[in-house]
């Protein structure tokens, strides 16, 4: 840090003092870390932004500040004059940047008195996370928050040199605004102007980075906040910052170009090496291989299709699937542990799971080895590579059933600790999903997403040309080449079952911003929390946002959401019908 302008609480940053200040005259100022008393002499730890320096106050040189230190709690802030000087030989603390030195102190003041924490702050002790929200200053002082609060500033600022650099425009764009259909709910902010209107929080910069698109900017980012009202899930929250991109012009090429360079460099921050190109997989593969569409690769355990083994089977179940698919793996597998993953099998779907530990010789130990051929269990062990010892899990079900139950089991049953870093794109996405329930049309990516393929053909046969980052079993981005074509925007409105008057209603100034000369654009977007959570190894996204809602969605500091005034509410023009949730 650029050292501090001399004043009256310091003329040093604490945690910055090294050996070569020895012998000067300097004042530090912060918060006391630790004090400890030892025959007569009192050591205290002070703490500001930059890390600990050890104070010593010795009765007979500094009499005054000595009694006062006597009496300093923890978390007392001070300021403090003296002379640095070397430790002793056996006193050198090598696990403390500033451990070859110490602060002889002259004089103290102390600048504020602190009530006893409700947790520590110089051990990273287990506390409640709702305690620690409840009083996030205080758990922000904790230096692995200072250190990942860091971490975060200086990802953010890699963003924005490297693609400042590169002749992007950082442009911003409005929080109150109409409905983005990201797929969530929106927040929606009532307007006292406009009775019975209501701004929405948008869910992403979605239509405004293509109406930059059409307006010329044709490189834009943006450090984004955005909001979606979802339900509890684990670790979301209905507030995060995006990365959010746009570049007009372009095809996938340009995109992967610009995101894999920088990608590059923002992960070894984290000491995450990237070597470029990232691979691309496509969205087939990863359903097929891994059962998900952000797989953890690292895990090593592949799904095989074994469909064609068994087209000539006995067994009806393997033999009249659409699909048999299968993951070998080893470790202990007791009948109890093939019970268990039945269950969670099923759970999701699968009519049953079929299981095998292979034996000596090749053959299996299965409840359905008797109705197998010797020539299916010896074909089925070559295709999946399987050897004494190993355990088979077998789905036989629809392709979807098969990639969702393995893509689950795979974490279960695989072995160790992932080791290293896996970064790749996924690419040549499904466009369209049909929705069982609704009975309708769904976008896999969104509406703004343009389809490749053949137009004439069944939507559910469409491509998108859509793309998302996968980091160790995280999408930590996605994005797509967008619909520059009114008309073709126009269709896919209707094919999701948005009407003409309604694609006009919420939609009609990006229908109207497209027929004014859209050039070709896409982008794309990356959750920065979850890039910063997982380059700090955090447990959670909360642990690098500086005050983030507690999973229920309540800011246990501030008490958000609250109930406001009878005359707020009037002066909207809303009326609460229903009582607000008891906490
Ligand atoms: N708006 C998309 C999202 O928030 C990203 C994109 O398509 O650029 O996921």
């Amino acid at each position: 840090m650029r050292a501090p302008r001399p004043n009256r609480y310091r003329t040093h940053w604490a945690g910055e003092l090294r050996a070569d200040e020895v012998g000067k005259h300097l004042r530090v100022a912060g918060w006391v870390h630790r004090r400890r008393d030892h025959g007569g002499l009192i050591f205290i730890d002070v703490r500001d932004r930059t890390g600990l320096l050890q104070l010593v106050f010795r009765p007979e040189e500094a009499p005054e500040a000595h009694a006062a230190a006597g009496n300093l709690r923890a978390e007392d802030v001070i300021t403090v004059s003296g002379e640095l000087v070397r430790r002793d030989e056996g006193a050198v603390n090598p696990d403390l940047p500033t451990g070859e030195v110490e602060l002889v102190a002259a004089e103290l003041e102390q600048l504020a008195d602190a009530e006893t924490p409700p947790f520590q702050i110089d051990e990273d002790d287990p506390v409640g996370e709702e305690l620690r929200l409840r009083y996030r200053y205080l758990d922000l002082r904790k230096e692995r928050m200072r250190d990942q609060m860091i971490l975060r500033h200086e990802v953010i600022r890699e963003i924005r040199n490297q693609l400042s650099d590169e002749g992007y425009l950082e442009i911003e764009t409005p929080i109150m605004t109409r409905s983005t259909p990201e797929g969530a709910r929106d927040f929606l902010v009532p307007s006292r102007l406009v009775r019975g209107s209501w701004y929405a929080l948008p869910q992403s910069p979605q239509l405004f980075k293509q109406l930059l698109m059409v307006g010329g900017y044709e490189r834009y980012f943006q450090i984004a906040r955005c909001f979606r009202d979802e339900d509890f899930r684990a670790d979301r929250q209905p507030e995060f910052t995006q990365l959010d991109m746009e570049l007009s012009f372009v095809e996938e090429e340009d995109v992967f170009d610009v995101v894999d360079r920088l990608l590059q460099r923002v992960l070894a921050i984290g000491g995450v090496e990237l070597s470029l190109p990232l691979e691309r997989i496509t969205y087939d593969e990863a359903m097929l291989r891994y059962g998900s569409d952000r797989p953890d690769r690292r895990l090593g355990v592949e799904i095989v299709d074994i469909t064609e083994i068994f087209r000539a089977s006995e067994l009806n179940i393997f033999r009249e699937a659409p699909v048999v698919r299968a993951l070998k793996t080893s470790g202990e597998f007791p009948r109890s542990r093939f019970d268990s993953l039945t269950e969670k099998a099923q759970a999701l779907g699968a009519k049953g799971l079929a299981w095998a530990v292979v034996e000596e010789g090749g053959a299996w130990r299965s409840p359905i080895a008797k109705r197998l051929t010797d020539e299916e269990v010896a074909r089925a062990n070559d295709a999946l590579n399987a050897r004494e010892g190993d355990a088979i899990l077998i789905v036989a079900d629809e392709p979807e059933v098969a990639a969702r139950v393995l893509g689950a089991l795979r974490p279960e049953v695989a072995e160790g600790e992932p080791e290293g870093h896996d970064v790749f794109w996924v690419v040549d996405f499904p466009a369209f999903e049909w929705n069982e329930d609704e009975g309708r049309w769904e976008a896999v990516h969104h509406p703004f997403t343009s389809p490749a393929g053949d137009l004439s053909a069944e939507p559910g046969t469409w491509r998108a040309r859509a793309y998302d980052v996968v980091f160790d079993g995280w999408e930590i981005g996605g994005g797509s080449i967008r619909n520059s074509d009114p008309e073709v925007q126009r269709k896919i409105f209707e094919l999701l079952g948005i009407g003409p008057e309604e694609a006009q209603a919420r939609f009609g100034f990006l229908l109207e911003a497209l027929t004014y000369g859209a050039p070709p654009h896409g982008g794309v977007a990356f959750g920065i929390d979850r890039i910063v959570a997982l380059l700090a190894g955090a447990a959670s996204i909360r642990d690098v946002i500086a005050f983030p809602k507690a999973a229920s969605g309540v800011d246990p500091l501030t008490g958000a959401p609250a109930p406001v005034d009878q005359r707020q509410l009037d002066e909207l023009g809303v009326k609460v019908v229903a009582p607000p949730d008891s906490r």
